[in-house]
């Protein structure tokens, strides 16, 4: 490599090109990297002369970023940041910044479509008829929509925009998020036990942090009063897995719909594979051919705008800004 040049290193991506993040960093002229790594060990060696990197499931752990001494921002390819250690980034003036409202729309249309394919049992009656079973009373009972309680764990982009979504079905939603105090009309902000214990359907739509990690556990699944069921379409550790099993094995709730799991791929022995009224997604409510070309657009363009000397969008850490690397006068070299 060239001495002086930009280097940026993709840690890690699964959306199968890198058209759009070529273009930005050739026009930067920097060299772009897609290292597909995992380990601590292969990150550092391959990322420690990286002035940027673009992230997407990949754990930026704090030895990991020490060992990256010209990194100057981080772009995560979404809106989650759990893979990031952000405090040891700010620690070291990282800049870390995401793309956070790229997918609204898909991931709220993908959890609006596991509700009515668990309500209406689209999946079981398609793998009935397809086994050639024509009898609908083998779905027997279905419930209408109308008229039911949805109850939203988090209530930003998404949540607001399945709101919107189900109450043109004449559902009344509520919403526990103890970080808003205001919400759109139509949407009645509660407590987590109320969400709980009233709703028909419960969807998680929190991010995953330390105080949100198994957010729904044994004790919670005790609450549900009304057997719902319960949509995670957010991050999969925010669920207790185990609970979630022992809940659906006991009937404690109707059935789970999940574009999320705690390990991901699942093993191929893992109960919930073999549930009738479980309907998986493998982690794909972020994606339409729209919205993926914009995310890899976006996240590159967050790190050339570091690399030409300006402050990016959407930076999740802003508190850095008086250390960030990207930004500290180079100590004078006469
Ligand atoms: P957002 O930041 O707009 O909304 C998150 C909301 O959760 C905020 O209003 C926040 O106050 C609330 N919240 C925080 N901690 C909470 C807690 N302990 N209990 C209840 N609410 C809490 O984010 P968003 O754009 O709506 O995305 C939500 C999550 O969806 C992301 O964090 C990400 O993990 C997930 N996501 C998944 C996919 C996918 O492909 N399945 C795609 C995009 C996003």
């Amino acid at each position: 490599m060239e001495k002086n040049k930009l280097k940026v290193v993709i840690t890690d991506c699964d959306h199968g090109f890198i058209d759009e993040e070529k273009e930005a960093f050739e026009r930067l002229g920097a060299e772009l990297v897609l290292a597909q790594v995992k380990e601590e060990d292969d990150l550092i060696r391959i990322c420690k002369d990286a002035d940027g990197l673009i992230n997407q499931y990949t754990r930026l752990t704090r030895r990991v970023l020490q060992n990256l001494p010209k990194c100057k921002v981080i772009s995560r390819y979404g809106v989650g940041l759990d893979p990031v250690d952000l405090r040891a980034a700010t620690d070291l003036g990282i800049i870390v910044a995401n793309v956070p409202d790229y997918c609204i729309q898909e991931v709220a249309d993908q959890t609006l479509s596991m509700i009515l394919a668990l309500i209406r049992k689209t999946v079981f009656f398609d793998q009935k008829v397809k086994s050639g079973q024509w009898d609908f009373r083998q779905g027997r009972p279905i419930h209408q929509i109308k008229g039911k309680t949805l109850g939203l764990v988090g209530c930003g982009r998404i949540g607001l925009e399945v709101a919107k979504r189900i109450l043109s079905f004449g559902v009344s939603v509520m919403a526990f998020d103890p970080y808003i105090q205001k919400v759109r009309k139509g949407v009645r902000l509660t407590d987590l036990d109320t969400v709980l214990k009233k709703s028909d359907f419960i969807c998680i739509h929190c991010p995953l942090n330390e105080s949100t990690h198994h957010l729904i556990g044994e004790k919670e699944f005790q609450k549900m009063e009304k057997k719902p069921l319960l949509i995670n379409t957010s991050r999969g550790p925010i669920i207790d897995e185990k609970a979630l099993i022992q809940a659906l094995v006991e009937g404690r709730i109707s059935g789970a719909g999940l574009d999320v799991l705690e390990k991901e791929p699942p093993d191929p022995q893992h109960p919930l594979l073999k549930m009738e009224n479980v309907i998986l997604s493998p982690h794909v409510g972020f994606y339409s051919e729209e919205s993926i070309h914009e995310l890899k657009r976006r996240a590159a363009q967050i790190v050339s705008t570091v690399l030409s000397g300006k402050w990016p969008k959407s930076v999740v850490n802003p508190e850095v800004k008086g250390t960030a690397r990207a930004f500290i006068s180079k100590p004078s070299t006469n």
